[in-house]
């Protein structure tokens, strides 16, 4: 059985064809600069040579379209029609209030994917293009929606609730949603997995670092707290996200330089972490290599940006009152060894002993905690592609 799996931006589409009798990739692709001049379409087969496909795509029906017969070329094809892939799923960006798995695509479901562009108004539009868009070109075969805030829904209301007046919850669905959920409901399952421990009671956190960060915590699986809010700018300090921060930091800049709402907004999520900190880039290899070489702002970029784990790893653990395991995941999670050794050395008040030997591994799911750690302690490569193909499969099956 073949599940393809879609992901959707505004003007990129990734795909992958996973073969779920073994979970391997056959092929995968992006489609880049869609509805831009000069768009291109990348694709690889296991096996065979990686090739660029340069070809306008107006839409993301044209994309698709391209990416079909990628998949059914007689050179760097792997199937030889498309009654070989039997669904789609899509990552979607926001369920709002109303989903809480994963679901088939039914005309209801595509209205509330559309009733929540408000609340997801960069992805949420172009993840529906990507369902239409397949559904157009693979008429009949099963589309999964597998939202990104599906994970957070099982947070309690002490947890996901704002301390605002109650009609905003009540008149807009405001409250805290979370967002890699996809990651962060594959990390955690594959951390209790890995660690041997008890499914159904098993306190788990999981840190998601990559140029977008965010801490989970689950008890038994299930999400308790995430540090993602309404939207993906809240909690730890990101690539170009502030993260956490007092709303009255926006006004005093808005009356001071005359900006409107919008335009702080812009500053807060593309212009503020790691890159407005240091002054050097949202990329944390450039911010550590500068800091290597005795760039002061960039130290203190990385010092801000572990602190803050370390504080909402220490907050997740009170809330559950104990952890058993703490996983590593995403770009700098898996990759940076001396990022995760410092924000270790700061838990030993919960009894984590890490391996730094064992710790400088990349990329490998790896227990880097010692033997005798209280905590659990490892590395787990995320992988959100292979977790919608799972869910995928499960409903279609
Ligand atoms: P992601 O968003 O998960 O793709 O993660 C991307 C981030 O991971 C980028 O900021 C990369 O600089 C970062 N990253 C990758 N390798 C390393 C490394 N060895 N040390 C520090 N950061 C890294």
């Amino acid at each position: 059985m073949k599940i393809l799996v879609i992901n959707c931006g505004s003007s990129s589409l990734k795909y992958q064809l996973i073969d779920m009798v073994d979970e391997s990739v056959i092929a995968k692709g992006l489609c880049e600069r869609i509805g831009i001049e000069g768009s291109k379409l990348t694709h690889s087969a296991a096996g065979k040579d990686k090739v660029v496909i340069t070809k306008d795509m107006p839409t993301h029906k044209t994309a698709i379209e391209l990416v079909m017969e990628a998949l059914q070329d007689e050179n760097h094809g792997v199937i030889k029609s498309t009654d070989e892939i039997s669904a789609i799923g899509h990552r979607v960006l926001h369920g709002g209030m109303k989903f809480y798995k994963s679901i088939v695509v039914n005309e209801e479901v595509k209205d509330v994917i559309r009733e929540c562009f408000d609340l997801g108004p960069l992805h949420n539009p172009a993840n529906l293009m990507g369902i239409e868009a397949c559904e157009a070109a693979m008429p009949g075969k099963p589309n999964v929606a597998v939202f990104d805030t599906a994970f957070g829904m099982t947070m309690p209301p002490k947890a996901y609730k704002y301390a605002i007046p109650e009609e905003y919850f009540e008149k807009y669905s405001i409250r805290r949603y979370g967002f890699h959920g996809t990651s962060h409901n594959f990390v955690s399952g594959e951390a209790i997995k890995f660690a041997g421990l008890d499914p159904e009671t098993a306190k788990v956190i999981v840190c998601h670092l990559g140029n977008g960060s965010s801490v989970s915590a689950s008890i038994g699986g299930k999400c308790v707290d995430t540090s993602m809010g309404l939207t993906p700018l809240e909690g730890l300090m990101m690539g170009t996200r502030s993260g956490d921060i007092d709303p009255a930091v926006l006004q005093f800049i808005m009356n001071k330089e005359g900006k409107d709402i919008n335009e702080m907004l812009n500053i807060l999520n593309k212009k503020s972490g790691a890159l407005g900190m240091s002054g050097i880039s949202s990329d944390f290899r450039d911010i550590t290599n500068a800091a290597e070489a005795g760039n002061e702002r960039a130290a203190i970029t990385l010092d801000a940006f572990f602190y803050r784990i370390i504080k909402y790893i220490g907050a997740y653990a009170a809330a559950m009152n104990g952890v058993d395991a703490i996983a590593f995941t995403a770009g700098v999670g898996e990759n940076d060894a001396d990022g995760r050794r410092k924000i270790c050395e700061s838990l030993s008040y919960l009894g984590v002993e890490i391996d730094t030997a064992v710790n400088k591994v990349r990329g490998v799911k790896t227990m880097i905690s010692t033997p005798n750690s209280k905590v659990k302690v490892m590395l787990l490569p995320t992988n959100e592609e292979l977790a919608i193909a799972r869910d995928t499969l499960a409903l279609v099956k």
